[in-house]
């Protein structure tokens, strides 16, 4: 931490913030400058930078390390690469999971996976139990609809990649998936987290629809620090003063996320726009600036989807798409898996 002093600030008020540093437990380091004194804070003691920022005297306070620690690339300098039944994400390969948002019914789900592998992508998304902005608007079909995905999924060959939205349903939606989703509504449902940190399988993280950079990887840090290292990041949009989108698709997550983490991170272009025309243009976008994998929503009739049809791709949507992103994977040094 390098806390700033005010110009001209008394060697009292100096002297103070150095006490205060001192019991937290840090070495500081003096630098007296002609208007300037700079404290040098150094220690592994977690401080509030807020708490030295309103002692008399200091200006700013800047903080050098990053608050979370597992999920850094200080900590872990080489990206994590997370194998799953012989899947990698966060390697070279570019790994697409398309699925319909909701899982509607066995034969639904059987159609869509089969366009999903035709369309060349390695994991069936779709969910089962669905978070809805209303209570009136369908929920999900439940442990069933979960049968019905992984049958699917079995039968084309594809990963199993669906929600679980709180603790109680863990053991359930573990028992179906290869991979957990947490959505977009519970990347701060704590409790949630630490019971998935126990769980030996990988959990795709979803950044909240106002959760900064940080937030997101703090929340990861639940999961690496319960002992769950399998975690895959996913920039779904955030809520902006923009209405032109359902969301704000931040892309520039991405470069952020892999200069400070190692974990690895998707886009889903299909929340983070929420207009069908728009996803394959954010899909290559994506893809261009270094994303690790895609979630993009398909449905065999969006027209008749019982949720997100209107940003669900059409079966032939992906086909092209999928072709599209292999020539930009090419040209930013990835393939598609
Ligand atoms: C989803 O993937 O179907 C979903 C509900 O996403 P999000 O949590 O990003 O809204
Ligand atoms: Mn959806």
């Amino acid at each position: 931490m390098i806390v700033v002093m005010q110009a001209h600030a008394p060697e009292s008020e100096v002297e103070a913030v150095i006490d205060r540093l001192t019991e937290l437990g840090f070495d500081v380091h003096r630098s007296t400058g002609v208007d300037h004194t700079v404290l040098g804070a150094v220690g592994r003691t977690p401080c509030d930078p807020r708490a030295l920022e309103i002692l008399p005297g200091v200006r700013q306070v800047v903080r050098v390390s990053e608050p979370y620690k597992l999920a850094s690339r200080t900590f872990r300098p080489q990206d994590t690469v997370i194998e799953v039944q012989g899947l990698k994400l966060g390697g070279p390969e570019v790994v697409v999971i398309a699925g319909p948002c909701s899982v509607e019914s066995p034969d639904q789900i059987q159609t869509a996976a089969k366009i999903v592998r035709q369309a060349g992508c390695r994991a069936l998304r779709g969910g089962a139990f669905k978070p809805r902005t209303s209570p009136y608007s369908f929920q999900g079909l439940g442990e069933e609809a979960l049968r019905w995905l992984r049958r699917a999924a079995d039968r084309e060959e594809l990963l199993v990649v669906t929600e679980v939205m709180d603790t109680s349903q863990i053991t359930t939606v573990a028992k179906y998936a290869d991979i957990l989703q947490v959505g977009a509504r519970n990347m701060q449902n704590y409790a949630l987290l630490k019971e998935l940190g126990k769980l030996n399988k990988p959990v795709l993280l979803k950044r909240g629809l106002a959760g900064t950079i940080e937030e997101l990887l703090m929340s990861a840090e639940y999961l690496l620090a319960g002992g769950n290292y399998q975690v895959i990041l996913c920039e779904r949009g955030i809520r902006t003063f923009e209405t032109a989108a359902r969301n704000t698709l931040d892309l520039c997550a991405i470069p952020i996320v892999h200069k400070l983490s190692h974990l690895p991170i998707l886009a889903d272009p299909s929340h983070g726009t929420g207009l069908r025309d728009k996803v394959a243009p954010m899909a290559r976008a994506a893809v261009a600036a270094g994303a690790d994998g895609l979630l993009i929503e398909v449905h065999p009739e969006p027209e008749k989807a019982v949720s997100d049809g209107v940003q669900s791709l059409l079966p032939e949507d992906l086909f092209a798409l999928m072709e599209q992103l292999k020539i930009i994977a090419t040209a930013v040094g990835r393939r598609l898996a």
